[in-house]
């Protein structure tokens, strides 16, 4: 046997007993006629101790090791006198008779700590020595025990898990595909999925009635913290259920998640808000509810003083921030040059203070006397200490600004606890989005989303009021997991693409085999996805999903690692039928 332990087992009731051990030298330490090394793989850390009395020769080639180097060796386990009471091993060491070298290690490009001296690129390039470090394997312990109990939970309640294929067409989730040449099929592609939608629609079809998938999804979009070009989902879909069976089936899920992985009960319902209310109070259909701030509209309070910002503007909207009214000129510049940032794009701040001596002072003093001023704060239910911050524009854009102003201001006041965790549903999303660009609406959330039955009706005259039976799992700003109710009638369906463009011809060839499938008894079906990689992130703590996957990519989509994407030899471009001609 190569081990007989691991480096994470050993107690002081071990003491006295014989034991080899395997795994890298993570340093060493030399203290006179002692060596001292911290041997550590997966499991943990254990002392190991060469004695230059007991045995020189030992001793020296001990003091050869590197970091890194990768060894087994035999010995006693014995008491410490200087116990490290940090690590579960920390009162024992081994008395090393043993030593033997399995493989030598170059240095590595970075120290193999929780707080490394490495930078993102270099780790990256090395991905597999940045996973031999604690906070990273701990994360990828974490993700496998949220991968198991959700599997647990799903198969108690008789859902399926099934495979789909990742070779296929298209599958509109409103990012662009990425393609992979067909060699059989000269100058065809496939798509890789963006989601197994339409095949988890297609098995509801079949009578599978409960499906789950934990998948790769592909969809070729700008990166950001929260956004690879593969990610992982919990991809979910149930036949003969409305929207509040789904909803309760998948808080479930979260619930069970946050009891057995974070020790968390959540006894309460989570919270319910309509879009038109998020955008409304949080300038976001992902409100952070961690903390208040909600948003007051002053359209109507403000008209009417001669100031053409407020006047002229199509929103009016303010946040109220507590205990801030001491804010020097010095902060509230930086909070004006954070609204002002190109991708915030508001034009400027306007702040009402309410001052401890109880006057009410604003940056809008020539055109609003204390009087408008303390009406307006009323309208905050300000108190002594408060401040006020106020921004006005194009209405979208500015309630988009002012979510991001909340924020700032949660995050400086200390109010987005990480160890705190407040979800909510976000319901009744509308079922359209109109692109100003193009000049035509797109499905909010995807195609086969189907219209709130009430609102029928308004497809053709009012098509951009119309809601959706669709739902987001929002917690702490982070847009957890979505889903809908879908279209299981092929004439509604039909409808839908054409309400999105489609020329009857176009969706027949692309999507005629899911019409037809319709036509061959589809029950009613709905369901939803949770984005894995951000539920891992948001138990961890984590600023990026990055960090709790395995090998992901860099923000231009690149693995350093292995240097993907790369170029292809001719040879293969032939065998495709590819000639390639780069556009400028
Ligand atoms: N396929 C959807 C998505 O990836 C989720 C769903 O509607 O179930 O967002």
């Amino acid at each position: 046997m190569f081990r007989t332990k691991t480096c994470g087992e050993l107690r002081l009731a071990d003491a006295g007993k014989k034991v080899t051990l395997a795994g890298w030298v993570q340093r060493s330490r030399k203290m006179g006629g002692m060596t001292f090394i911290d041997l550590r793989d997966r499991y943990g850390i254990t002392q190991l101790v060469f004695n230059q009395d007991v045995n020189a020769e030992l001793c020296d080639q001990a003091n050869k090791l590197g970091r890194e180097y990768v060894i087994q060796i035999s010995g006693e386990v014995a008491e410490r006198s200087n116990k490290n009471i940090h690590i579960a091993t920390g009162e024992v060491e081994i008395l090393v008779d043993t030593l033997n070298i399995l493989n030598e290690a170059n240095t590595p490009p970075f120290t193999i700590e929780d707080n490394t001296d490495g930078g993102d690129d270099i780790r990256m390039k090395y991905r597999y020595l940045d996973l031999r470090r604690n906070s990273v394997r701990a994360n990828l312990e974490l993700r496998h025990k949220m991968t198991i109990e959700t599997r647990s939970y799903l198969d108690k309640l008789n859902f399926l898990e099934v495979e789909t294929p990742v070779l296929i067409g298209s599958t509109p989730e409103g990012a662009r595909d990425f393609v992979v040449p067909s060699r059989m099929n000269p100058g065809e592609f496939y798509a890789l999925p963006q989601s197994p939608q339409l095949f988890k629609q297609l098995l509801m079809v079949s009578g599978f009635d409960r499906y789950f998938q934990i998948v790769k999804c592909f969809r070729d979009e700008d990166l950001r913290a929260d956004r690879q070009p593969e990610f992982t989902q919990i991809d979910c879909e149930m036949s003969f259920v409305q929207q509040e069976d789904v909803l309760n089936t998948f808080e479930g899920l979260a619930k069970h998640l946050f009891k057995t992985i974070k020790g968390i009960e959540m006894n309460e319902p989570f919270p319910r808000m309509t879009w038109h209310d998020a955008m409304k109070y949080y300038g976001s259909d992902k409100p952070d509810l961690r903390f208040g701030m909600k948003f007051v509209e002053l359209k109507e309070a403000v008209i009417g003083h001669n100031f053409s910002v407020f006047d002229e503007a199509e929103y009016v909207g303010g946040i109220c921030a507590s205990g801030c009214a001491s804010y020097t000129r010095k902060q509230l510049d930086e909070l004006t040059d954070f609204v002002k940032r190109p991708q915030i794009g508001a034009k400027g701040l306007i702040y009402i203070r309410m001052n401890e001596d109880g006057t009410v002072k604003s940056s809008v003093d020539k055109y609003f006397n204390e009087e408008d001023l303390k009406n307006i704060a009323a309208k905050f239910e300000a108190k002594v200490g408060d401040l006020i911050l106020i921004l006005s524009g194009p209405k979208r854009k500015t309630q988009k600004a002012l979510c991001e102003l909340r924020l700032e201001m949660g995050e400086r006041l200390g109010l987005r606890d990480k160890q705190v965790f407040a979800p909510l549903w976000v319901i009744d999303f509308p079922l359209f989005e109109w692109d100003e660009e193009v000049q035509r609406f797109f499905a909010m959330h995807h195609p086969f989303t189907s219209p709130k039955p009430e609102d029928i009706h308004l497809l053709d005259s009012d098509t951009g009021n119309v809601r959706a039976n669709a739902y987001d799992m929002v917690i702490n700003g982070v847009e957890l997991g979505g889903g809908s109710i879908r279209i299981h009638d092929s004439q509604l369906q039909r409808k839908m693409f054409e309400l999105l463009g489609f020329t009857p011809e176009k969706a027949q060839a692309q999507f005629g085999f899911l019409m037809g499938a319709f036509q061959y008894g589809a029950p009613p079906h709905g369901g939803l996805a949770f984005g894995l990689d951000r539920f891992v992130s948001l138990f961890a703590g984590l600023d990026s999903i990055r960090d709790c996957i395995a090998f992901p990519k860099n923000n231009s989509g690149r693995d350093v690692m292995i240097d993907a994407p790369s170029k292809i030899d001719q040879s293969q471009l032939d065998e495709l039928n590819l000639i390639i001609d780069i556009k400028e």
